[in-house]
């Protein structure tokens, strides 16, 4: 987005900022649908946790994407766009078998990811179609927090389990609808993902009512200019020529389905803030924005890199800043980072903001979230207001405390 704009929204609807370009949603959906045109049936469910502010959801349904979600939560604030509940796939890791029987009821399709429930719920329930979770092994994705495949996860069932979940549906008569993987974040090696796509194939093989195979996400997009991502046009090709043979050899056109969250939506957002002060110390100079870590997580959690910009001063001749938060605990955006002249009251865009930003961010230290803002057509719109004091007192029970109580804590 241009900067002028940007600088507008930020004036209009004041600092901090969380703003939505959704050309930029649709020409990253478009690309994914294009590289995978030579597959019958494909399904691109929208992995809500990544942005999950309801007119994101809304839009993600207007362009024909099924809803990927991971709580029960994100299932009921998914039936509020009115979206059909079989194109909703709930993949929870850890939940109750209670919470699991809740979304089945509402007509969502299930995934299931351990032995223990699988097999509680075939026998209580062996009418309803389950998807199963595997863990395929395969190192794909990046950071050790955001790979969820290796050995040691804690997610997916092993594939080393198969027989134990042909075991059980052997015993319960369940129907087995789905198998699916998702490895992690960050995936740059084709070939690995290829492999575990492999796995995938030798799993679906060995049940007969297979209707889809669902291979979770994970696709890299740049944050650093020059960048490397996934090649999706590459891995289109490649996997398209595999999955389609597979249906050959299984005698059935299936469903290939992804949930990706980040390529669709991490460079549509843009978050901005305001520099509030310019501290000069005997080594650095600190840029202060009004956010923190309680609005942008990302780098303190994951060493996550966001690309940062000053659009008040975009011609200005480049400096070193460490740029932090108003947070009373260590927030660093970013260290010893190269940016236009920075000046107090400029507003700062950190770039790839759309992605595990507003939906990590918290009210730590009481502060309010952002309001978030999408673009549609060119036109801005208010999707969430900024929160006030009420919001922070909202579920708070101001109680009676008897006296002594109260006396005691004065005299302490
Ligand atoms: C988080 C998650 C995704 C989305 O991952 P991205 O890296 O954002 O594309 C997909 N599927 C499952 C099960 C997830 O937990």
């Amino acid at each position: 987005m241009e900067n002028t704009q940007l600088l507008e929204l930020a004036k209009k609807y004041g600092s901090p900022l969380y703003v939505y370009d959704t050309d930029k949603i649709s020409s990253q959906y478009n690309r994914l649908t294009t590289a995978f045109s030579g597959v019958k049936n494909l399904k691109l469910n929208y992995a809500v946790k990544a942005l999950s502010n309801i007119n994101i959801l809304r839009f993600f349904k207007d362009l024909g994407a099924g809803l990927d979600t991971v709580s029960i939560q994100e299932v009921l604030l998914s039936l509020k766009t009115g979206i059909d509940p079989k194109r909703i796939i709930y993949t929870p890791n850890g939940v109750s078998l209670q919470e699991i029987e809740e979304v089945a009821k509402l007509g969502v399709q299930i995934n299931i990811d351990n032995l223990s429930i699988l097999e509680i719920f075939g026998q209580k329930h062996p009418e309803i179609p389950v998807c199963v979770r595997i863990n395929p092994h395969i190192m794909a994705g990046g950071n050790s927090k955001i790979s969820v495949g290796h050995i040691d996860s804690k997610f997916g069932i092993s594939i080393h389990q198969v027989p134990h979940i042909k075991r059980v549906v052997e015993n319960t008569k369940m129907n087995i609808n789905g198998i699916h993987m998702h490895t992690g974040s960050d995936i740059l090696d084709i070939d690995t993902f290829l492999r575990a796509t492999d796995i995938l194939f030798d799993v679906a093989k060995q049940f007969d009512n297979i209707d889809f195979i669902d291979f979770g996400s994970g696709f890299k997009v740049p944050y650093k200019p020059n960048d490397i991502s996934t090649d999706i046009e590459q891995l289109g090709i490649q996997l398209t020529e595999r999955f389609n043979e597979f249906c050959t050899e299984y005698g059935k056109e299936i469903t290939l389905m992804f949930e990706p969250g980040k390529f669709l939506v991490s460079e549509a957002g843009s978050f901005l803030a305001k520099v509030n002060v310019v501290k000069q110390t005997t080594s650095t100079v600190f840029a202060h924005v009004d956010s923190g870590f309680n609005h942008l997580v990302r780098p303190m959690m994951y060493d996550a890199y966001h690309h940062i910009t000053n659009i008040s001063n975009p011609q200005g001749r480049d400096r070193y800043y460490s740029v932090v938060g108003y947070i009373c605990e260590t927030d660093t955006f970013a260290s010893n980072r190269r940016i236009a002249e920075i000046s107090e009251e400029d507003i700062l865009c950190f770039h790839n903001a759309g992605a595990y930003c507003f939906s990590m961010a918290s009210n730590y230290n009481s502060r309010y979230l952002p309001a978030e803002v999408m673009i549609v057509n060119g036109k801005d719109y208010l999707i969430r207001k900024r929160q006030t004091i009420d919001d922070i007192l909202q579920n708070q029970e101001i109680v009676e405390l008897p006296k002594k109580a109260a006396k005691q804590v004065i005299s302490a």
